[in-house]
């Protein structure tokens, strides 16, 4: 099943835990603001199953819930 993330760079405090748990999902601009590793512009990206569970760890995480998780069915 694919999943969908949100991100809502606003609400991001820059403390840098969600790329420790999803590594390759997600990057930070300059001022460490998280972004999309492939898609810096984007504000959702669909994730493949191999890394939901990096996605809802680095989710679950994040102290501002700046991160969404929807799961799309197939
Ligand atoms: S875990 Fe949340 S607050 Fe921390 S850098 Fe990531 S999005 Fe920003």
């Amino acid at each position: 099943m694919t999943s969908l993330a949100k991100i809502k760079p606003e609400l991001c405090i820059s403390c840098g835990l969600c790329a420790v748990y999803a590594p390759d999902i997600f990057d930070y601009d300059e001022e460490g603001i998280l972004l999309f590793k492939e898609e810096p512009e984007a504000h959702q990206q669909f994730i493949p199953q191999e890394q939901e569970a990096a996605l809802r760890k680095a989710a679950g995480k994040c102290p501002v819930r700046a991160i969404l998780m929807e799961k799309l069915a197939d």
